[in-house]
């Protein structure tokens, strides 16, 4: 049977393998093993890629929020906007902190904060606003830092899934205050490791950032404020450095798989991807939606398909965060979308051949779903 699988992480090292070998080598036997020169020279490079001024490389995409909203001095009293319908980092890192996070609602169709629910959930205590480029597609930015100049707020980006988008003509990373990337292996320029990056065009804010990444320090031994070890390793910057020259050309391949796929599944009984008018999206997910979701991820497995729910519980229902008084109808959208949303492969590893298997399977299911409900209707007649 075909297998087709969510992510071919071995694949993709094979393809870099060659190049990779002496670029490791040269880590190894340099010695700089913490702040060699690649670690500059990748965060000129994303800064280059993204269009700001400032990159600042931490040790994960968590820490790159993290350490984020510490420069920003988010703390006890604070609150902080961020979607329920995200990866957990975004709202587990302003726990952290002692500030609140403070759930808003998504768009339906675009799964990411949808900017009236931001609005809704200001409150004189509110500092920030966390906005998720979720899988691979920008918030609506404009109408988010409308909300956040009107208010006096602080915007983070985190586009830990969106490297390579952009929103009108602008890229992911550009759009805020700052921006988090992760180089988590599975991301769309992910190395081998954790790994991530805070951007921003606010000198002041780089250097703070610079700064907490390593014990806030100022000089040596001498720390103004508590930072952490959120500093990225040397071998992980220069394997970076050589994954980053193909980034455009995959993100390209992410685009082509699903293009494809919305066009093998047109007319079938589940909601392809949508995508904002100026907005292109890098698909770090291709994400559907159907109404019998889990029997689809059945069926597409008897079948060798790989496929994911992110996320099947939103982050206002998740039990670490009870005790902020949370109940289920609170985010009516994010929660619908929990229930139906189903991601299929669409790596750039994919052949052609597997992206028309895929689609010809989830054709094959909503096909029998439907005769099996002009049956049931036939009985009751
Ligand atoms: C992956 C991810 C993070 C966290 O990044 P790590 O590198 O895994 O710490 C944060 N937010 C979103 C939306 C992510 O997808």
């Amino acid at each position: 049977m075909q297998q087709v699988s969510m992510l071919d992480l071995r694949g993709e090292y094979v393809l870099f393998a060659e190049e990779l070998r002496p670029v490791v080598d040269d880590v190894l036997s340099g010695a700089a093993y913490i702040n060699g020169p690649q670690v500059t020279q990748l965060e000129e490079a994303l800064a280059r890629f993204c269009g700001v001024g400032h990159g600042v490389a931490v040790s994960s995409g968590t820490d790159a929020l993290l350490c984020a909203l510490m420069a920003l001095d988010i703390g006890a009293g604070d609150e902080v906007i961020v979607p329920s319908f995200t990866f957990f980092a975004t709202a587990g890192v302003v726990h952290r902190l002692g500030a609140r996070p403070v759930f808003a609602d998504i768009d339906a169709r675009t799964f990411n904060l949808d900017p009236k629910s931001v609005e809704n959930a200001v409150t004189p205590r509110t500092r920030a606003i966390i906005a998720v480029h979720l899988f691979g597609q920008c918030a609506d930015m404009d109408a988010i830092n409308d909300v956040a100049r009107r208010h006096g707020l602080r915007v983070i980006e985190d586009a830990c899934q969106a490297i390579g988008s952009t929103y009108h003509d602008r890229s992911a990373c550009s759009l805020g205050d700052a921006a988090c990337l992760s180089f988590y292996p599975t991301k769309n320029l992910g190395g081998f490791g954790e790994g991530g990056m805070i951007l921003t065009d606010n000198a002041e804010l780089a250097g703070l950032a610079r700064r907490l990444r390593n014990h806030g320090e100022v000089q040596r031994y001498h720390h103004d404020r508590v930072g952490g070890n959120f500093r990225l390793d040397t071998l992980k910057a220069a394997i970076l450095l050589v994954k980053l020259q193909r980034l455009e050309e995959f993100n390209e391949l992410r685009r082509s798989n699903a293009a494809r796929y919305d066009e093998l599944l047109k007319g079938h009984e589940v909601v392809t991807p949508y995508v904002a008018a100026g907005s292109k999206h890098v698909y770090h997910q291709y994400s559907i939606l159907s109404d019998r979701r889990d029997a689809l991820a059945n069926y597409l497995k008897e079948r060798g398909i790989g496929s994911g729910v992110y996320y099947p519980v939103p982050l206002h229902r998740q039990a670490c965060f009870a005790d902020l008084g949370y109940r289920t109808g609170d985010l009516p959208v994010t929660e619908a979308i929990c229930e139906r949303i189903l991601s299929l492969p669409c790596h750039p590893l994919l052949s052609a051949g597997d992206v028309a298997y895929v689609a010809e399977a989830v054709r094959a299911f909503c096909d029998s779903a439907a005769a099996e409900r002009m049956e049931a209707v036939g009985r009751a007649g």
